[in-house]
């Protein structure tokens, strides 16, 4: 998805409220304090036994016991390890499952300014608009309001909210509500008035600005809006939405998440994650930031590279926009989409410009993750990135591709794998978005959407990620092996993973994506003492449960950060 740089608010009262309670209610220990810092223990280790400790190495290894010292894994073996490690401080885990933290290497967080409506749980155009109301009621007349989240598909209207709507709840204020995904937005017509936007203004290049029957405007704007109208709104100071970013930071270690990649962001605000990790270090999930190319000069001075920072914060891949999403639809297919003669989505730029950016940036040594959904896009930046790592070979790039939904050729995966292009892949969509798949795609490309066994079968590196759609990894993990959508149809079964496999695309083969790999993902002597306790087994529970896994604990480098009991 987009970038949600206008989203934003919460007054500071309640920002502080909301990171005080998340801060207390975060580090409450679910074992007894005194148990883990007991003072007659100098040993500095830690020693987890008695439960289901799945190693995540490549012979997928399931033991007892973890022992940790600092922020490491000093060892892994079964209850024996107690004899071993006398000294240490003992955790009887009673049978709870202890894995690696997930690595969610596509997530877009951001924090929320006052004027911000979280649409991500409404059920129903009613209850958007009591919101739009009761906002509106909190703010000067005419200050815009945003929210993020919606989707038809769980609206009970079962439609997408309109223009009138909006101008229902609030006459008076410019309104923007971004759908799930971010990929299209619905307008209130004060929002369009300060646009300049009317029934005769043209469709921008790779956007659409929706009209009903009479081509009256609906207040949809597919693809351009944050060009056309979002830039509008004012943003939100740094300091406005800082404790929201530290909180949505926060809100991660519940579902079991101890590193991500943030998908786009930009080198003006990277100074502002600095910030946050340099106050919070150690208290926050590990993260390295996507930043979007903003010209030779600039990039030149950021002084940064792909990789640079230390293992809470680095510099992640340049983020490239090669097309659009499925919310719109704006995926650049080889196919029209269904019902249509000719409409196969758009590319975000001209072929030239998107061959010349991935050009550049390689040549000047940055590690690449593009955005590319559909056939056409995927097949066009795998060729452009072929040919860039041909004329400049680089050793170890690390390129890879962001989403990956519609599978492209075999040709092209061959040459993925030939180059070593990775994939970052959210068969969540799959779950998610199947009310705009079937809608829209047809035939083998439908059944095999957000694809993970044939690209892996390819000897693609496939690391698995959730892009908010719903953050956090369950859903995913229960799709890619399952291939059960939100209805229960099972699109595409041949493209199935296992368990076991899905749990390492959400752990090592995410680090990978960071070159990180060798420090983290894995519980094996050595590495950081990432993970998470969760109340059963991922690999034997039955499907269903996947969907309601419950994370008990969570320990960042050695130290309990995240715990359910109170
Ligand atoms: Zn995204």
């Amino acid at each position: 998805m987009q970038i949600l740089t206008k989203v934003t608010p919460m007054t500071k009262l309640r920002c502080y409220l909301i990171l005080l309670t998340g801060l207390i209610g975060s580090t409450q220990p679910v074992f007894a304090a005194a148990q883990i810092n007991d003072p007659h223990n100098d040993t500095g280790q830690t020693l987890l036994y008695n439960g289901v400790v799945l190693v995540l190495d490549e012979d997928n290894t399931q033991t007892q016991a973890i022992v940790i010292a600092d922020d490491k894994v000093i060892a892994v073996g079964d209850n024996s390890l107690r004899a071993q490690y006398p000294n240490a401080k003992m955790i009887d885990l009673n049978g709870q499952t202890l894995m690696p933290g997930f690595i969610d290497t596509h997530v877009h967080i951001s924090g929320k300014a006052q004027r911000y409506i979280d649409l991500t749980k409404v059920s129903s155009i009613a209850e958007i608009q009591k919101l739009i109301r009761e906002k509106a009621a909190q703010l000067p007349p005419g200050d815009w309001i945003t929210g993020y989240g919606w989707s038809e598909d769980t609206l009970a209207e079962l439609r997408r909210p309109l223009i009138a709507d909006l101008d229902a709840a609030a006459p008076n204020n410019p309104i923007m509500l971004t759908r799930a995904g971010a990929h299209s937005a619905v307008f209130s017509s004060e929002a369009l008035r300060l646009a300049e936007i009317d029934a005769q203004t043209p469709d921008p290049e790779g956007g659409t600005i929706e009209r009903d029957d009479t081509g009256a405007l609906n207040g949809i704007i597919r693809e351009r809006h944050q060009e056309m109208v979002g830039k509008l709104i004012p943003v939100a100071s740094n300091a406005e939405l800082r404790p929201s970013l530290v909180q949505e930071l926060q809100n991660l270690f519940p579902l079991g998440i101890t590193s991500i990649v943030e998908a786009s962001n930009t080198v003006d605000y990277y100074s502002e994650w600095q910030h946050i990790y340099a106050t919070h270090r150690g208290r926050l999930p590990r993260a390295a930031v996507q930043l979007a190319y903003a010209g030779d000069e600039k990039m030149s001075s950021f002084g940064l590279k792909s990789g640079d920072g230390d293992t809470h914060l680095r510099v992640g891949a340049i983020k490239i926009f090669a097309d659009g999403g499925f919310t719109g639809p704006a995926a650049y297919t080889t196919k029209p989409y269904r019902g249509e003669d000719e409409y196969r989505g758009k590319l975000n730029m001209t072929e030239g410009d998107l061959r010349e950016l991935i050009r550049k940036a390689h040549t000047q040594g940055w590690q690449l993750g593009i955005h590319a959904i559909g056939d056409a896009a995927i097949e066009l930046v795998v060729a452009y990135l072929s040919e860039a790592l041909e004329d400049m070979p680089r050793e170890d790039h690390r390129h890879y591709l962001n989403h990956f939904t519609i599978k492209p050729s075999t040709s092209a995966m061959k040459t993925m794998a030939a180059n070593t292009i990775a994939i970052t892949q959210q068969p969540n969509f799959m779950y998610t978005l199947e009310g705009r798949y079937t809608e829209y795609l047809d035939g083998e490309r439908l059944q095999t959407n957000n694809p993970m066994r044939s690209p892996m079968n390819q000897g693609i590196h496939v690391a698995m990620s959730s892009d908010i759609l719903p953050l956090g990894p369950w859903v995913g993990i229960y799709a890619a092996t399952t291939r059960k959508a939100m209805s229960g149809a099972v699109f595409g079964a041949q493209e199935k993973i296992s368990r076991f496999e899905a749990l390492r695309a959400y752990t090592t083969l995410g680090a990978y994506l960071t070159r990180e790999e060798d420090i983290k993902g894995q519980l094996v002597p050595g590495m950081l003492a990432d993970f998470v306790i969760l109340e059963d087994n991922p690999l034997v529970v039955p499907d269903a449960k996947l969907l309601n896994m419950q994370t008990n604990a969570v320990f960042l480098g050695g130290r309990q950060v995240w715990s359910k009991q109170p």
